[in-house]
């Protein structure tokens, strides 16, 4: 994976340029729903699409159209069109290219909201969707291979860090002449970007490490020109708009995009080994670890393995409840990708919408704990593991 650029300088100067009007570096938050026109040939050329501009904050605004080019550019995509939050992205580009009788393919271990459209709200519109064992690809591309129009994919996977082999299930959909759809929010644009593997369309959670700081929520979907027009039409109509304060709030965090998942993938790392020597840890998840079964896979498809990873104590359940308090830098909280390490168990977390049946059968250890590293300096995330699990 090759760019002209190293990613942080690609964070920072991407598509940035001085405001023409008042030579400030930092891009203006376009607080406003509608733009008034001189004349009536101006504002009817603009709603054909014939001439740029806004008509109305609903279906475009400046500084979330900048929010919107500058994480195409980073997933080097054609186009992109951005969402309040990763679920309206996912449900409306799954809603937009889906219709009766027609087929989606995908994996178990989605993220928890996204497996539930597939299991319970896109076949109450007649789609039918084969949800495949995340690590079986040839029952993937077995699935593929009966036809379908979606294939829809995530890596790695939440929370269990599975690897998938993108290029290989992606090639396999082009075949049929499926549209091929990666969730990307777990690697980030720095570490992974699906569209050189081949994909269609990309999708990030902005809520995590886009965001990074905890204190915004949005979604975003990157790539071929012809299918974001398709899902922004559907997005205007539906009205799930990221809104411009929300896209400054992102935008400002994209500048250190670049900084903060080099340090999460080498935190991660570093505690990921740690952890996977401790004698009381029973197993560790996180794909840079050469005892991962997608290692090799990731090391080709991946510049870095990222900030989450997850592992289960000897103690099971039990040790979890008594471990998890103990710790002094990681917030038990439902999320991830943020600044301040978040930690919890996947059971209230990614999978709290599932039962524990569902669990299961994702293959989600009722145990499982998903540690997301913030940007705390290793020594101290490390020593803090140590403590709680000395006293576990
Ligand atoms: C959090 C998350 C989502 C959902 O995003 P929201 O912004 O919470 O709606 C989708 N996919 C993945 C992989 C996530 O981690």
């Amino acid at each position: 994976m090759s760019h002209s650029q190293g990613p942080s300088t690609r964070s920072v100067h991407l598509l940035s340029q001085v405001d023409p009007t008042t030579r400030a570096i930092v891009p203006p938050i376009v607080e406003n729903v509608a733009y008034a026109f001189e004349d009536l040939e101006t504002w009817r050329a603009v709603a054909l699409h014939q001439a740029p501009g806004d008509i109305y904050s609903r279906n475009s605004n400046p500084t979330t159209r900048l929010f919107e080019q500058k994480v195409a550019a980073l997933e080097m995509a054609q186009s992109a069109t951005s969402f309040a939050t990763g679920m309206a992205a996912i449900s409306s580009t799954l809603l937009a290219l889906l219709s009766p009788q027609k087929r989606a393919v995908t994996v178990r271990d989605a993220y928890g909201a996204t497996f539930l459209h597939f299991t319970q709200i896109l076949p109450r519109f007649g789609v039918t969707c084969e949800v495949c064992q995340t690590d079986d690809h040839q029952a993937i591309e077995a699935a593929i291979a009966a036809g379908c129009r979606v294939l829809y994919l995530e890596s790695p996977t939440n929370p269990t860090l599975k690897v998938l082999d993108l290029a290989r299930l992606i090639q396999a959909a082009h075949r049929v002449g499926a549209v091929t759809i990666v969730d990307n929010t777990f690697a980030s644009p720095i570490n992974q970007n699906p569209i050189v593997l081949g994909a269609d369309l990309v999708i990030h959670s902005a809520t995590k490490f886009l965001g990074g700081h905890g204190d915004v929520l949005g979604g975003v979907v990157c790539g071929r020109q012809d299918l974001v027009e398709e899902i922004f039409r559907y997005r205007e109509l539906t009205g799930p708009s990221l809104d411009a304060h929300s896209a400054y709030l992102l935008l400002r965090s994209l500048k250190t995009l670049g900084l903060r998942i080099q340090r999460q993938n080498e935190t991660a790392l570093t505690l990921a080994r740690f952890l996977e020597g401790h004698p009381k840890v029973a197993r560790v998840y996180y794909p840079g670890l050469e005892s991962h079964p997608g290692h090799q896979i990731a090391r080709r498809q991946m510049s870095g393995f990222g900030g989450v990873l997850s592992f289960e104590l000897k103690g099971g359940m039990q040790a979890l409840v008594s471990f998890l308090p103990r710790l002094r830098y990681a917030y038990m909280a439902a999320n991830l990708g943020q600044v301040e390490t978040v930690v919890g168990p996947s059971a209230l977390t990614s999978h709290v919408e599932l039962s524990a049946e569902e669990r299961a059968a994702s293959g989600v250890p009722e145990g499982l704990i998903r540690y997301a590293v913030g940007i705390e300096d290793v020594e101290d995330l490390q020593a803090d593991l140590e403590a709680a699990l000395a006293q576990s």
